[in-house]
């Protein structure tokens, strides 16, 4: 039987719950059912490939994933922008590739969060020209207020206002992954 998260002594964090973990649950199911019935007629003539972008993504992708009941692969891939960590300066570099080419594969990219779009503009740009079979994009977050590219977000968890979040693999100077839900910082 598996057991709920610790309950985080709220009065210490910094932070307000914008997005509850039971919400995020939910959504979460919603997406790796439609995932599901969408990659069911592919997924027996090529591999369906599901790349992680490190690290915001880890902890959305792992739950999505078990959410799929379908074979896929996982992949991660790492990047970093050039610039302010919190301002995204649209020159993004990969640190870190996949394991193996992406010719002919299904490819579903899961990434945290969608701010001004440069980074999954580029990611998709890039990974588009190793000739995947088909190549999505799954989004746990998207602030529609901050964009700059146009992005196509083909699975899209919520909508969130401009504000910088943290949680659910979402860091500020690389802690608060490990919250069970998405908050806000209200102390800065
Ligand atoms: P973009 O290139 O779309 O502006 O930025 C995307 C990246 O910026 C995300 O993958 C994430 O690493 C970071 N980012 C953007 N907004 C937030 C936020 O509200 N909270 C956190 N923790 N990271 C963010």
């Amino acid at each position: 039987m598996a057991s709920a998260p610790p309950s985080w002594n709220r009065t210490q964090e910094p932070f307000a719950e914008l997005i509850s973990a039971e919400a995020i649950a939910a959504r979460v199911a919603e997406l790796g059912k439609q995932i599901t019935e969408d990659y069911r007629p592919l997924v027996e003539k090529a591999d369906v490939v599901v790349i992680g972008v490190l690290k915001g993504s880890v902890i959305f992708m792992a739950d999505l994933v078990r959410h799929v009941a379908l074979p896929v692969k996982l992949e991660f891939i790492g990047i970093s922008s050039y610039g302010d960590e919190t301002v995204s300066s649209g020159v993004v570099q990969i640190t870190q590739d996949v394991s193996k080419p992406l010719e002919g594969k299904h490819v579903i990219v899961v990434e945290d969060i969608v701010d001004t779009g440069h980074t999954v503009h580029y990611l998709m740009e890039n990974l588009a020209t190793r000739r995947p079979a088909s190549i999505k994009l799954a989004a746990l977050l998207h602030k529609p207020e901050r964009s700059e590219r146009e992005v196509k977000i083909d699975y899209l968890g919520f909508t969130i206002p401009n504000k910088f979040v943290v949680g659910y693999g979402l860091d500020a100077a690389q802690l608060w992954r490990n919250l069970p839900y998405i908050g806000y910082i209200t102390n800065a």
